[in-house]
């Protein structure tokens, strides 16, 4: 993330926040945050079109502080920021209290899968910040222990993995609870057809900041693609993991159930093992994330909802047990790789001959040839063991349909679409 020839000290933001931004080790905004905050602070509808990585949580969420700092204080909610999952809204909430470290703004995050009672305190003490996922807000919202009567600026973060993940319908009905006059800030990865129109729906006049190229891909990043016949996936993945120095290793699986499968028989051969699906419950998914954040677990199994907004350090591989279903999917999973200037990072992906296709519009995107890899001592013409092989259970993506169907695949946004049309079962809190 390159910094900016601008100063915090001249987007005239409050004294205290300079505190907390310089308290955090922040020397100057990052281009999104140069560029959003003025717009925000001016009042401004904006579409931010951002990777997670660029700085901007804190270049909306510096613009609020500051705007709630400078109007009445209100018993209700002010400002309200929507993420897709409670990970993302857990790290939103997380940011802004570290950069509201010398200010008296009262903020908490409401996700499914824990308690209610902490966060019925929590509102009933009143708080001027929400960072929520949708099902579990509703729930409060039904329940009116939430009134946005003085709602001021509302956020959506990463629409596009909302979208992705069936919350549309929750979206709307949020937004038909908030008054008519508010401010409305959007971030997303991609402006696709779909966004634009939602966008469209609530923004007003909106100013666009459009940072970096939508899809790019971090230049210490190295590609191998493995062919192997589908059967033989596992064994190559074991032969990898043994052979490299793998220190931090990030696996994609297509399905939740896949993920806990290979997770066991990872573990079974004696390697540190966090899985990370939709069906986990919260502190499941927290502990998961800690013990492999912290080198604790040197594996992480997870779906595609960790493909997105999780900003773990020193991730040294990306594997893609099966190749996703988009480009863009592919560029988000191996994002989480080589983050930061100067890093590098490997993303393998393992790939059986009906995948290649999926590789050649990864490729088309990309605008190079990954190389092929081939392992000297893999043995590539073993046959399948007899019928108690995953593939049975596993699903494979179908090579040009619609990309909500291949989210639906059962992977974690799968899982999360499915649940979308059933807003009051509990998605979340699964
Ligand atoms: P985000 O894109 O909001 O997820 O931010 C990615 C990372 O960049 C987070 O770890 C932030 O703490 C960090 N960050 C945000 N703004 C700055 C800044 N101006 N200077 C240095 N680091 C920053």
């Amino acid at each position: 993330m390159e910094p900016t020839e601008v100063s915090f000290d001249s987007l005239k933001l409050h004294p205290n926040l300079l505190k907390g931004i310089h308290s955090l080790g922040f020397i100057r905004p990052t281009p999104i945050q140069a560029q959003a905050i003025p717009h925000i602070l001016a009042g401004r509808d904006l579409i931010g079109c951002a990777q997670t990585g660029s700085g901007k949580t804190a270049a909306f969420v510096l613009p609020i502080l500051h705007k709630l700092l400078h109007s009445h204080l209100k018993k209700n909610c002010r400002s309200l920021i929507l993420a897709p999952t409670r990970e993302l809204a857990l790290q939103s909430m997380d940011h802004l209290k570290a950069l509201s470290k010398f200010v008296h703004l009262r903020g908490t995050a409401i996700f499914g899968g824990v308690p209610m009672q902490p966060q019925i305190k929590d509102l009933e003490r009143g708080v001027d910040i929400i960072s929520a996922t949708p099902g579990r807000l509703l729930d409060h919202i039904y329940a009116g222990r939430i009134d946005f009567a003085d709602l001021e600026v509302f956020v959506l973060d990463e629409v596009d993995r909302m979208l992705d993940m069936g919350f549309l319908p929750d979206i709307k009905s949020i937004l038909r609870l908030l008054p008519h006059k508010r401010q409305n800030l959007v971030f997303s990865a991609t402006l696709a057809p779909d966004i634009r129109r939602l966008v469209d729906e609530i923004l007003k006049d909106p100013v666009v900041i459009q940072i970096g190229r939508p899809q790019t891909v971090a230049v210490g990043l190295r590609h191998a693609i493995y062919p192997v016949p589908r059967h033989l996936k596992t064994d190559l993945l074991l032969e990898l993991l043994h052979g490299q120095k793998m220190t931090s290793v990030l696996i994609f699986s297509r399905t939740k159930h896949f993920a806990d499968k290979l997770a066991s028989m990872l573990e079974r051969r004696g390697l540190k093992v966090s899985v990370l699906h939709g069906d986990r419950s919260q502190g499941q998914r927290l502990r998961a994330l800690e013990s492999f954040r912290q080198g604790r677990n040197q594996i992480m199994v997870a779906t595609d909802i960790a493909a997105r907004g999780i900003d773990i350090d020193n991730i040294s591989h990306v594997v893609n047990y099966d190749i996703p279903a988009t480009p863009e999917d592919y560029i988000h999973r191996i994002g989480r790789t080589a983050r930061g200037e100067d890093a590098t990072g490997d993303a393998f992906s393992l790939v059986d001959r009906e995948e290649e296709p999926l590789v050649k519009d990864i490729e088309r995107a990309l605008k190079q040839t990954l190389p092929r890899v081939t392992l000297p001592d893999f043995d590539y013409k073993k046959s399948a063991p007899p019928k108690t092989h995953h593939e049975s259970h596993h699903q494979r993506p179908s090579h040009h349909g619609p990309r909500r169907n291949h989210s639906g695949g059962g992977g974690g946004g799968g899982s999360q679409h499915r649940h979308g049309r059933d807003r009051r079962g509990n998605r979340e809190s699964r």
